[in-house]
C-alpha cells in the first residue's frame, strides 16, 4: 500500500527545519518545527488546534518551538527545542488514522524531533503515535514512559515560590503566607495541596466549581471569584490557568510582591516584564519555574532510562536557576523575563562554541 502522506519542507530562517505533513487519506495537515538541536533532540508537545490558516499555525509552532529551546536550555535537560501542531478541530477531526499519519511524520525526522502530549493531545493519542514511531515521550508509566508530568511541574513551582519568598522576605517559609492560585487544574490543585501542607493560606479560583469545592473540604482553600483573583492582596500570585494574563489592564491592579505560577506565556508582550519590574513585583519567568514536567520527561532519555529520584533532584535545581536570573536582572537593570531569554541564548551559543 502506498503511503498517502506528503512531506514538504518550509524554509524559515533561524529554524533548523520545518516540515509540513499532508495526508489525503486521514485528513492530517500538520507542521513540525525543529528550532534547535544544539543541546540534544528537539522535544516539544503536539498541539491540535482549529487554526484559521496554515500561516497562523506556522506562527504558533515557530513561537512554541523556540520557547522549548529556551526552556530546556535553562532547565539543563540535555534536549533541544521543537513543537508540532495539527491543524483541525479536536472535537471532529481526531481519528486513529490521523495519529498514525502524524506518527509517520514524526518518524520521518529520524529522532531530530521527539513528540509528547500537549493541548488537545492526550496520552491515548500519543500511544497511537507510538505505533508509528519510537520518538514519543511522556507515555504512561505502564507503557514505559515517565507518566503524568503535572505533579512534577507543581513541585517545581512550589520550590520556586519558596525561593521567591526567600528573595523578597528573607525567609522561604510558607507558614503564615498567603498565596492566590488562578486555576485549580492538574498543576494548580497539586500546588495548592503542597502550599497548604507547608502552612500557607491558599486562595483560589477556577471556572469549575467542583474543583474549588474539593479543595475547600480537603485543605480549607478560600474561594475567590474569577474577577477578584488578580487584585486580591496576597504574598504570592500563582497563575496556573491561562497565558497572556499579565498585561496593561491587569498589572496595575496586582496587589502582590511576587508572581510565580505554572501557566505558559504569562506576559502578553515582552514589555510587560518591564512593567512588572517598574512596579517592583518579583516575576519568576514562566518557562523556568514551570520546567518540572519537561525535566521529568527528559530523564527518560538518560542511560538506564527513567528514574524518579534523578528527576526530583534535577527539579530541585529550579530555585538555583531562578535565583541566578533574579541576580542577573538586578545587576543589569533588566526584567527577569529578559534575563531568562539572555541566559538561554548564551547557553545555546556557548554549546555551539560561538
Ligand atoms: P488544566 O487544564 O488541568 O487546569 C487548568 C485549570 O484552569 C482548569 O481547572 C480550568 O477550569 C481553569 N481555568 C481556566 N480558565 C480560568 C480562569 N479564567 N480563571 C480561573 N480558572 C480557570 O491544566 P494544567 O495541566 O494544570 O496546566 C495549567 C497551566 O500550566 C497551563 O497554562 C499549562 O500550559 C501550564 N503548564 C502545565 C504543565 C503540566 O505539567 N501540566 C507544565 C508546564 C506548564
Amino acid at each position: 500500500m502506498t503511503d498517502t502522506l506528503q512531506i514538504t519542507d518550509i524554509s524559515a530562517p533561524g529554524y533548523e527545519r520545518i516540515v509540513r505533513g499532508v495526508d489525503s487519506a486521514s485528513g492530517l495537515h500538520a507542521l513540525i518545527a525543529v528550532h534547535d538541536t544544539t543541546l540534544g533532540p528537539a522535544l516539544g508537545g503536539l498541539r491540535m488546534w482549529p487554526y484559521e490558516s496554515e500561516e497562523d499555525a506556522l506562527f504558533d509552532v515557530k513561537r512554541l518551538g523556540k520557547g522549548m529551546t529556551y526552556k530546556s536550555a535553562v532547565a539543563d535537560t540535555g534536549l533541544g527545542g521543537g513543537k508540532a501542531v495539527i491543524i483541525g478541530d479536536p472535537k471532529t477531526t481526531k481519528s486513529e488514522a490521523l495519529y498514525l499519519a502524524m506518527g509517520r511524520l514524526v518518524d520521518s525526522l529520524n529522532g531530530k524531533y521527539i513528540t509528547a502530549e500537549d493541548v488537545n493531545t492526550t496520552l491515548a493519542d500519543c500511544a497511537i503515535i507510538r505505533r508509528a514511531t519510537k520518538y514519543v515521550s511522556g507515555l504512561a508509566r505502564e507503557d514505559g514512559g515517565s507518566g503524568n508530568p503535572s505533579p512534577y511541574t507543581a513541585y517545581g513551582v512550589f520550590l520556586g515560590i519558596k525561593a521567591a519568598l526567600g528573595h523578597v522576605f528573607g525567609d522561604d517559609s510558607c507558614k503564615g503566607r498567603s498565596v492566590v492560585i488562578q486555576g485549580l487544574g492538574a498543576v494548580g490543585s497539586a500546588l495548592a495541596r503542597r502550599l497548604a501542607d507547608a502552612g500557607a493560606t491558599v486562595y483560589g479560583a477556577d471556572r469549575n466549581a467542583d474543583k474549588i469545592a474539593k479543595l475547600q473540604s480537603e485543605i480549607g482553600l478560600v474561594p475567590l471569584a474569577d474577577e477578584e483573583v488578580m487584585t486580591k492582596e496576597c504574598d504570592v500570585f500563582a497563575p496556573c490557568a491561562l497565558g497572556a494574563i499579565l498585561n496593561d489592564d491587569t498589572i496595575p491592579g496586582l496587589h502582590t510582591p511576587i508572581v510565580a505560577g505554572a501557566a505558559n506565556n504569562l506576559l502578553l508582550e515582552p514589555r510587560h516584564g518591564q512593567m512588572l519590574r517598574e512596579r517592583e513585583i518579583l516575576y519568576a519567568p514562566d518557562y523556568v519555574i514551570n520546567a518540572g514536567g519537561i525535566i521529568n520527561v527528559s530523564v527518560e532519555f538518560r542511560d538506564g532510562g527513567y528514574d524518579e529520584d534523578v528527576a526530583l533532584s534535577k527539579i530541585e535545581r529550579i530555585p538555583v536557576a531562578l535565583k541566578q536570573l533574579w541576580t542577573i536582572a538586578k545587576e543589569e537593570g533588566i526584567p527577569t523575563s529578559e534575563a531568562a531569554d539572555q541566559l538561554a541564548q548564551r547557553i545555546v551559543a556557548d554549546a555551539q562554541g560561538k
